[in-house]
């Protein structure tokens, strides 16, 4: 093998274990985000579920909101609300109000989206989907009142190796 031969090798063997870190399924990620998706139903799966028409949305929801929350839009990174606060408190759904993240939940991913390692509950966020392209992929979804969060990957750091992918613009905050 020459010196240049050896090289390209080395350099394609590193890639490839970078891109397996970067992107590989997470069987931790996998165990945890379980706990966030239900493969009976569809959400809301609330008791106290919120049940609206498009044009009851649009009366209370600002035109970005509707984007995200009822189009399943996605907002442009560093657009959005929320992804520089660093303020303790709670993210609550801006269509229907229920708690679904907590700040201590929330790092730094560099997206330009907030973005959370674990959300409140099960009963709070419902997760969406499968997984595919050899990486795992769900629509995050408000469990009370069905709204698109975002989406969640298996990407995410210590403690659940997930991350929560959510548009600022689904959110309100409240201040600790
Ligand atoms: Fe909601």
């Amino acid at each position: 093998m020459t010196r240049r031969q050896f090289t390209v090798a080395g350099l394609g063997a590193a890639a490839a274990a970078a891109f397996s870190t970067a992107f590989g399924p997470d069987q931790n990620a996998a165990t945890m985000l379980a706990k966030f998706t239900v493969s009976q139903g569809q959400p809301p799966t609330r008791a106290d579920k919120v049940v609206k028409t498009d044009a009851e949305w649009k009366k209370i929801l600002d035109a970005d909101e509707y984007y995200i929350l009822r189009e399943s839009g996605t907002e442009i990174p560093r657009t959005g609300r929320w992804w520089n606060n660093k303020e303790k408190g709670t993210y609550h759904c801006a269509a229907c109000a229920l708690d679904l993240f907590q700040s201590d939940a929330k790092f730094e991913s560099g997206t330009g989206w907030p973005s959370f390692t674990s959300a409140i509950g099960q009963d709070h966020v419902f997760a969406k989907g499968s997984t595919g392209f050899g990486y795992l992929q769900s629509e995050v979804v408000c469990n009370r009142c069905g709204g698109h969060l975002g989406h969640v990957f298996d990407d995410g750091p210590a403690p659940t190796g997930l991350r929560f992918c959510i548009d600022g613009n689904a959110l309100d905050f409240v201040k600790a």
